[in-house]
């Protein structure tokens, strides 16, 4: 066996060269995803998305390489060719995420060649290029048959009026059908003037899309002549891409993106950050910029004496309820602790307040006996009644403070019911400067709320002095409430409730909302 001392000889890192594709974090490759996933440091740039950093392991490095255009923080090119190279000899896998394409205007080259004259190991990982991105996004085929049948992609980082300039434009102009153009905001008067001038057509049609396959995304259509009074209108800045050819004409056919229901609209959800996953999902599935502000904070609580009891002593209760998901949850984690499955719970009868809540409780293995047809606790307290719950002993493990609807409909009709608290809703110190600006100057649309307690600790995040300040705060927003409860919540304070839907499920909230901005849209058109 051969014996090489490898505390002597450090390891040589590796740096994988990523696209991290336009901006739409769904379109990175899963070559890319899994190499994030194994990271231990990230060098990422101003146009990758940050939301792919959440696949980065929680004790890996991440360090920004900085603004376009130089910032404070910015590296420069030889900085970042420097620091992959330094990084790799620490023996670190280093992930090196660039915007789009690594290889396509993103000087994905000079890094490597830094690599390859320093001798370290390296791969590169294409990506989504952001030119096809905001053409797919826009309802642009870059490519057809009826239109044309070239694509040519140019910088238009040089200034076309320069003397020497690396393209060509008077064979361009005419010699490629689709001409995609990144980084010619700027230049866009100089461009387009060359075009005309070289001998396309000023009748040629031309997209401007910016922050392309984000939420965020806008995009002006206009000709070679009137681009840039278009352009300087609507104030497009970069980062945006320049798209000219006779197939822009079919984004009036095929434009998706932008036509989905909630596109444009900037919504806050308020829920915990455990329950928020389904609701931002639904949302951004419809096109919504979504602020999450995780308004409750979850925690068990930390005397557990009297649920504790209660399991020890399940067999005495008829019936077991749970009003909500972060109920099942902290009471399966009190039975395990306590050395218990889901079997000791056999002799009992389990009543679940919603669908959420009863597929919670399969997770157990455990199928609820009885869901009722309103999903609150009096829907629930409703239709215990009709099973004759006199006499009986109840089991109601929920959180420290709630609602006491159902325990006292119960009591009423002659029950005993323990309650058991297992968790706690604690507000968080969040950012909130942040969130009354975006309140204040109108540039969130619209807020959810799916419980009570979501209500209250929305309020304390906001934080305003007194109720004049809190109508300033909300009265430019919509507000939508997931039930009756959470209504009489918002209501109580004074607010207003805009939508609420039949039923109350997330999906339901969902569609409400979509049903609520398309009527909105119809009547504005
Ligand atoms: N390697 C990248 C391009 C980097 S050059 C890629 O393959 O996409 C930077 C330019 O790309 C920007 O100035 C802009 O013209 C374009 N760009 C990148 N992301 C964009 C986006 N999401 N929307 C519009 N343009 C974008």
């Amino acid at each position: 066996m051969t014996t090489t001392d490898s505390t002597l000889q450090p390891a040589t890192g590796k740096v994988y060269l990523v696209g991290a594709g336009p901006g739409d974090p769904g379109l990175i490759t899963l070559r890319g995803k899994y190499l994030l996933e194994h990271a231990e440091v990230v060098v990422y740039d101003y146009l990758a998305n940050p939301k792919l950093l959440s696949y980065v392991p929680k004790n890996a490095q991440l360090i920004y390489a900085g603004k376009k255009g130089g910032g404070l923080h910015a590296f420069t090119q030889e900085g970042i060719n420097k620091l992959l190279v330094e990084l790799a000899k620490e023996g670190k896998m280093v992930v090196r995420l660039k915007g789009g394409d690594p290889f396509i205007f993103g000087r994905g080259a000079e890094e490597i060649e830094e690599l390859v004259s320093e001798g370290i190991d390296f791969e590169v990982v294409p990506g989504v290029t952001s030119a096809t991105a905001a053409a797919t996004y826009a309802g642009i085929p870059i490519t057809h048959r009826e239109y044309t049948a070239s694509v040519a992609f140019v910088t238009g980082h040089e200034d076309p009026t320069k003397k020497f300039s690396n393209i060509s434009w008077e064979k361009l102009a005419t010699g490629a059908g689709t001409i995609v153009i990144y980084m010619g905001i700027k230049t866009l008067p100089s461009i387009t003037q060359k075009l005309i001038d070289f001998g396309r057509s000023p009748d040629t049609p031309v997209a401007v899309v910016r922050w392309a396959s984000t939420p965020q995304q806008r995009s002006v259509v206009g000709t070679l002549a009137t681009i840039c009074d278009v352009v300087a209108q609507a104030d497009i800045k970069p980062p945006a891409l320049v798209i000219v050819g006779e197939v822009v004409k079919l984004r009036s056919t095929i434009d998706w993106f932008e036509k989905r229901p909630l596109f444009g609209r900037r919504i806050v959800v308020t829920r915990t950050r455990e329950q928020a996953s389904d609701l931002v999902a639904q949302l951004e599935e419809h096109g919504a910029e979504v602020l999450e502000y995780s308004t409750i904070h979850i925690e068990p609580v930390d005397d557990h004496r009297i649920v504790d009891a209660a399991i020890a002593g399940i067999a005495a209760y008829q019936w077991l309820l749970f009003t909500s998901l972060n109920a099942v949850t902290h009471f399966f984690q009190r039975l395990a602790a306590l050395g218990y499955d889901s079997r000791h719970l056999a002799g009992t009868r389990i009543a679940v307040v919603g669908k959420a809540t009863a597929e919670e409780l399969l997770r157990y293995g455990v199928k609820a006996d009885l869901l009722p047809e309103k999903f609150t606790g009096e829907g629930l307290a409703e239709a215990l009644l009709r099973t004759e719950v006199k006499g009986n002993r109840i089991l109601l493990p929920r959180a420290l403070r709630a609602s006491e609807i159902l325990p006292e409909m119960l009591t009423d009709a002659g029950a005993s019911v323990t309650i058991a608290p297992v968790y706690r809703n604690v507000p968080p110190q969040g950012p909130k400067e942040e969130l009354r600006d975006q309140l204040l100057d109108g540039s969130i649309d619209l807020v959810t709320f799916t419980s009570s307690s979501t209500v209250t600790n929305f309020l304390t995040l906001i934080d305003a002095a007194d109720d004049d300040e809190l109508h300033r705060l909300l009265d430019q927003v919509t507000i939508a409430a997931i039930g009756p409860i959470t209504a009489d919540t918002l209501r109580g304070h004074g607010l207003r409730v805009d939508i609420q839907p039949e039923r109350y499920t997330i999906s339901d909230m969902v569609q409400a909302i979509v049903t609520h901005y398309r009527d909105k849209t119809r009547q504005e058109a």
